[in-house]
């Protein structure tokens, strides 16, 4: 996809015929929709999913959101939730049942990880964790049960990726179902179901929404796999996205290939410096030559965005505070894919870290001027 398609997506897809000719979709803040005969009425019950019945399924300004991001991830259908980790547990509580298997990568996602090992375990569904880095280790791991494959390519703290195209090509040939998590990248760098993967999820929390100011999810797959979400856990568990929000998203997306060439552009400057800095020992970013995947993102990815982690020479707590408590332009917090760069050193999350863990940090690289940024850390730094 170019960049031509994708700003048709972006600024005009499914926003031909707006009421009023209005340019910004309106904001449809209803819960109910009336019906002009019981006839209508009764055929809207009955088929939820292609009708305005209630906003707990269909809302017209959720849809056109999940129409375009649909369309940016070159998928047949979308849903959008109330968070990342709703969208997640959806995409994998609808396909699994009591005595099943699935294999994860062992880095993924915090409260993807809990899923499998605290919540799915109750129910009787085991799930193996592995590196993911080699496709022969995930194959060895497939039991007759195995249901899903679950993918986080790059995952964020390690930044270790996945072949997507390989890992896809021999799940369908054992007919089991993959899902990967695509947060990191976006559809404007990676697209996994144009590499064979059935189900894309997402935090739009991160660079979708891209301002820091919301909380979304979505699943983008197969027209008849979103169906089956949408008729299971969607409507049963019932973690809607506001229509204010979806409306959010929107509007974020209407600078994504912007933001995220800049993400990009800043990103590499500034990964590169610290690669040459004294007191960082290691920089690991997956566009970085550096990096033992370098080749593979480079294959599957056409760019990457701004998170990244540093290893400094130090795994000293309160020299690790020090350094992060100098930064004037890097918010101290979680999460990340806004305007506005961030810092999570690991032994803040992880008080207890093994000592090979301690002197990770963690840095997300916003909007602002890359120099500016390169100023403060080289301030911070001279401390450490
Ligand atoms: C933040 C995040 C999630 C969870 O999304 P929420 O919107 O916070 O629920 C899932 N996956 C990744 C990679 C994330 O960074």
């Amino acid at each position: 996809m170019d960049n031509k398609e994708i700003t048709y997506i972006l600024h005009h897809y499914k926003e031909e015929d707006l009421p009023f000719g209005a340019v910004s979709p309106p904001i449809f803040q209803t819960s109910i929709f009336s019906f002009k005969s019981s006839y209508e009425f009764s055929k809207a019950l009955n088929d939820e999913i292609n009708n305005y019945l209630y906003t707990r399924g269909n809302n017209p300004t959720v849809n056109i959101l999940e129409e375009k991001v649909a369309a940016l991830e070159q998928g047949e259908k979308a849903k959008f939730f109330a968070s990342g980790v709703a969208a997640i547990a959806s995409s994998i509580l609808a396909f699994v049942r009591s005595g099943d298997h699935i294999i994860s990568v062992k880095d993924c996602y915090s409260w993807t990880y809990t899923l499998f090992e605290r919540y799915l375990s109750r129910f009787g569904i085991k799930t193996t964790f592995v590196e993911g880095t080699d496709v022969g280790e995930i194959e060895d791991a497939i039991k007759p049960n195995t249901r899903i494959i679950y993918l986080e390519s790059p995952t964020t703290f390690p930044f270790k990726l996945q072949d997507l195209k390989k890992i896809a090509a021999m799940a369908k040939r054992q007919a089991i179902r993959t899902i990967v998590d695509n947060s990191w990248a976006t559809p404007y760098f990676q697209q996994p179901i144009n590499m064979g993967i059935d189900l894309v999820v997402h935090s739009a929390s991160k660079y979708l929404g891209g301002h820091s100011d919301l909380v979304a999810g979505v699943i983008i797959g197969k027209k008849k796999d979103i169906e089956h979400i949408f008729k299971t856990e969607f409507l049963n568990i019932g973690a809607v996205i506001e229509p204010f929000t979806a409306w959010l998203i929107l509007r974020g997306l209407r600078t994504l290939h912007i933001r995220m060439q800049r993400h990009f552009e800043s990103t590499l400057k500034i990964a590169k410096y610290l690669s040459s800095h004294p007191k960082v020992e290691r920089v690991i970013y997956p566009f970085l030559k550096s990096h033992p995947q370098f080749e593979l993102a480079r294959r599957q990815m056409s760019g990457g965005s701004g998170l990244f982690s540093i290893k400094l020479i130090t795994g000293n707590i309160s020299r690790i505070r020090k350094f992060v408590d100098k930064l004037h332009y890097f918010k101290r917090a979680v999460s990340w894919g806004g305007y506005e760069s961030l810092i999570l050193p690991y032994v803040v999350s992880h008080p207890d870290a093994p000592r090979d863990l301690k002197p990770l940090v963690r840095l997300h690289i916003g909007l602002e001027e890359p120099e500016m940024l390169i100023r403060d850390l080289e301030n911070a730094l001279k401390d450490l």
